[in-house]
């Protein structure tokens, strides 16, 4: 018999949207809860939250990506709640905050390429070619490695326009790894866009197509990931629909390992749960079960 769940000693991820209308994550540990990303408004926010029984007032902070809109347009409304911390580059947080000088944020400046600590997390930045002022990647990881508190990770990289071998050494850490799939590059071309943005989404400093992406995962030899997401997808030069048929069976055909497509217009439902017990029935539906190797 499997031990009663205990979901303070669990870590648990999901996605309350990702797209260029707004990227939001949700990490819980055994002793934080953060967001990453704000590209929601704080009532949006606080709605996703709830359908997962989550409460924004639990939030302890924010790590921020970079300035775009998509990633930071909820900070208006979650900087009035007083408990909640943002951390970003200095160059970031400039940035935002002259697009929002009225707003009072609670900056906590961390540097690109740095590792600290906040709460049970060790969390590490690594720096992400994109074209905004400092864009970075995070690896959050907790545990001591204990049994009862084994070491569990997430890397979170979307936006960015080439998989640079630094931002690869840091993904390849994760249990869960959030990459984007942006755009299939056929799309894009024939999309009525302007030549300059499709000229900027396709640059090494824009965002990866499907078939970047796919061949970066597929180029990880004995990866370490339980769990793949792919997010921040282009509701006008993509689809999910593609997306699940270029990496479906292609990544993982015993489908050991999971991998959640993040729709752009409605989300996904599904959560991560990494908890030190061995488990052995499936959780419910919209729960995605995965299990610490050393367990089995
Ligand atoms: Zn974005
Ligand atoms: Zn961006």
């Amino acid at each position: 018999m499997r031990p009663a769940r205990d979901w303070n000693s669990s870590v648990r991820f999901c996605i309350l949207g990702s797209s260029s209308g707004g990227n939001c994550g949700l990490l819980q540990t055994p002793g934080s809860r953060v967001l990453i990303d704000a590209g929601f408004s704080a009532r949006r926010t606080r709605a996703m939250l709830a359908a997962f029984n989550q409460s924004l007032d639990d939030i302890d902070a924010v790590f921020l990506t970079h300035e775009h809109s998509d990633h930071v347009n909820g900070l208006r409304g979650l900087a009035k709640l007083e408990n909640i911390k943002v951390f970003a580059t200095y160059a970031t947080s400039c940035a935002v905050q002259s697009a929002m000088p009225e707003v009072k944020i609670r900056w906590q400046i961390v540097e690109r390429g740095a590792s600290f600590s906040f709460g049970d997390l060790t969390v590490r930045t690594f720096a992400v070619p994109h074209d905004a002022m400092d864009t970075v990647g995070y690896l959050f990881s907790t545990g001591d490695g204990s049994a009862e508190n084994p070491a569990r990770s997430l890397a979170w990289m979307t936006d960015l326009g080439t998989v640079t071998e630094n931002a690869a050494r840091s993904a390849a850490l994760a249990d869960i790894l959030v990459v984007e799939a942006n755009h299939d590059i056929r799309m894009l071309e024939e999309s009525s866009r302007p030549f300059s943005l499709k000229q900027r989404i396709r640059s090494k400093h824009g965002h990866l197509s499907n078939a970047q992406t796919l061949e970066y995962l597929k180029s990880v030899r004995s990866p370490r990931w339980k769990h793949i997401y792919l997010a921040h997808i282009s509701p006008e030069c993509n689809s999910v629909g593609l997306v699940r048929e270029i990496f479906g069976e292609a990544l993982d055909p015993e489908g050991a390992c999971p991998i959640s497509i993040v729709d752009p217009a409605s989300g996904c439902p599904d959560v991560t749960e990494i908890g030190p017990w061995q488990r052995s029935n499936p959780d419910p539906e919209r729960t995605r079960v995965v299990r610490q190797p050393e367990m089995f």
